[in-house]
């Protein structure tokens, strides 16, 4: 630290510290000068942390902290102990992509239902086949979830 003033911004408890890790890459990504400190709210927990700004970046620090998104907030697919952030530049403002390889699959299932109203079973079969196949290749192809600060794309980290 040196010796410019800091303003402490927010405080998190002891199961907080990823959503305070989260907050501070988030602010980073804004530009804000910002820093993690032990807090001094929960003297008894060794884990406990406070995020400091830089004077001078504070009111932006306060503003983007309006903005940055919450672990629970709905905005991650799942609330699970860390929230979901991106490898390339460790936002948290990251949304799952939505399901692609549904579209081949249910257009290969109703060519498959077309082929067995009209008793053309090798359309029917053909049908399932492509768009189980088609679906099958999207879903492994297209990264499920897209950063929005960086835009880089990744798969699910999660099972
Ligand atoms: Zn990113």
């Amino acid at each position: 630290m040196g010796t410019e003033a800091h303003v402490l911004l927010r405080s998190y408890g002891p199961a907080e510290s990823g959503q305070a890790e989260a907050d501070l890459q988030f602010l980073r990504d804004a530009g804000v000068r910002a820093e993690l400190r032990p807090s001094d709210a929960y003297p008894a927990a060794a884990e406990a942390l406070a995020l400091w700004a830089v004077a001078a970046d504070a009111a932006a620090g306060f503003q983007a902290l309006q903005e940055a998104p919450a672990a629970d907030d709905g905005t991650l697919a799942w609330s699970g102990p860390r929230p979901l952030a991106c490898p390339q530049c460790g936002s948290t403002a990251v949304l799952p992509r939505p399901p692609y390889g549904l579209v081949p699959l249910l257009a290969g299932l109703a060519v498959a239902g077309l082929g067995a109203w009209s008793d053309q079973g090798t359309l029917a079969l053909a049908g399932l086949a492509a768009g189980g196949a088609a679906g099958w290749w999207l879903q492994t192809r297209r990264p499920p979830c897209r950063c929005r600060t960086c835009g880089a794309a990744f798969r699910h980290p999660l099972p």
